[in-house]
């Protein structure tokens, strides 16, 4: 059953939301990977899970791909589904049709995203011809096809702005296009969170904005993580990653000690959810819901509910 507007529902909740992001992966192992890390993190019974829209191969590729695991998903009768979508090569008509093939897959909500040119996020823009610049114009499409929509906002300065003032007007076009909430790239601490939605209330932008955790799983990441968020990875994290380098338990500890830390701090902020890159995996993302006792709402409104901030955690890497 379709059930219309729960992630929009989850986000705006009396408990913080849970959510889990996917890719689309490649051939039947990888999607039958994909539905064994799903079905293990349904011990927290997240409220909605993610679905991105490549940035590679051709634009019937990327749709279909999209469609398919959204569909798979859907037909788990699970978490409700976010699909993201982005503007990169295709018109106006393509993207009506996949929004289309998307709603029709089960999709309960999509992330209308601008997407990057082939050269990464600070390589020159050039729309589609027939389509679109910014995801504010998606956004409307989306709205008119009367789907929820959510939005990406940045903690640090998108790498292509010129400041976080640009980041704000863009996230302001976004809301008054009618997206519902924002969910932010990648954070490895509370306060640029709590910054950006400063700024934001400041601004009289009134998005619910879920912050993205991602549990980082070795020191090897970091670079690629840096580019991905903009900014530097907190010193401490990485020279403690760096300590266990080589020995991939003792890594991954310090990044699900991180993230536990750091969804507490979120969690204290006042973020209105949470959101797991999972980059397809289960284990650190289910780790760090275990340690914090994240949970659901199906979960803590049936009393499933171990209190935030009971569980303990054998070693902090924060230095508060
Ligand atoms: P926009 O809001 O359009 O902003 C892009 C740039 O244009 C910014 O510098 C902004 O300041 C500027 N801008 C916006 N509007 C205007 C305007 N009217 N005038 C002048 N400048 C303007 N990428 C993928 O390819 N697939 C995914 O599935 C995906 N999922 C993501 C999920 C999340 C939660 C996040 C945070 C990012 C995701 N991305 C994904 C990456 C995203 O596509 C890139 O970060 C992209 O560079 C920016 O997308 P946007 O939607 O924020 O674009």
């Amino acid at each position: 059953m379709h059930l219309a507007h729960r992630v929009v529902a989850a986000i705006g909740g009396p408990h913080p939301s849970v959510s889990f992001e996917f890719y689309p992966p490649r051939g039947p192992q990888g999607e039958a990977a994909l539905m064994r890390h799903l079905d293990a993190l349904e011990e927290v019974a997240p409220d909605f899970v993610s679905v991105t829209y490549g940035a590679g191969g051709s634009v019937a590729d990327r749709s279909a791909a999209s469609v398919r695991v959204s569909r798979a998903i859907c037909a788990k009768a699970g978490p409700a589904l976010m699909a993201h979508l982005t503007v990169v090569g295709h018109t106006r008509e393509e993207l009506e049709t996949i929004i289309g093939e998307l709603t029709a897959a089960g999709a309960d909500a999509m992330l209308a995203l601008r997407g990057d040119p082939p050269g990464g996020p600070r390589a020159p823009w050039t729309p589609a011809p027939g389509g679109f610049g910014h995801a504010a114009d998606l956004v409307q499409v989306m709205r008119a096809a009367g789907c929820d929509v959510g939005v990406a906002a940045f903690a640090h300065k998108h790498p292509a702005s010129v400041d976080t003032a640009q980041d704000l007007r863009a996230l302001a076009a976004k809301e008054e296009a009618g997206a519902a909430f924002a969910i932010t790239q990648m954070v490895f601490d509370a306060q640029p969170y709590a910054d950006l939605v400063a700024r934001a209330r400041a601004a009289g932008i009134g998005l619910p904005i879920v912050p993205g955790i991602m549990p980082v799983s070795s020191a090897d990441q970091v670079p690629r993580l840096e580019g991905f968020c903009g900014a530097p990875l907190p010193a401490t994290l990485v020279a403690a990653l760096r300590r266990g380098e080589g020995d991939r338990a003792a890594e991954a500890e310090v990044g699900a000690a991180w993230a536990v830390d750091t969804v507490r701090d979120l969690l204290q902020a006042g973020a209105p959810g949470i959101h797991l890159y999972t980059l397809n995996r289960s284990r650190l993302a289910l780790e760090v819901c275990r340690r914090v006792g994240l949970r659901g709402a199906a979960l803590l409104e049936a009393g499933c509910d171990p209190p935030l901030g009971i569980t303990t955690h054998p070693q902090s890497v924060k230095v508060r």
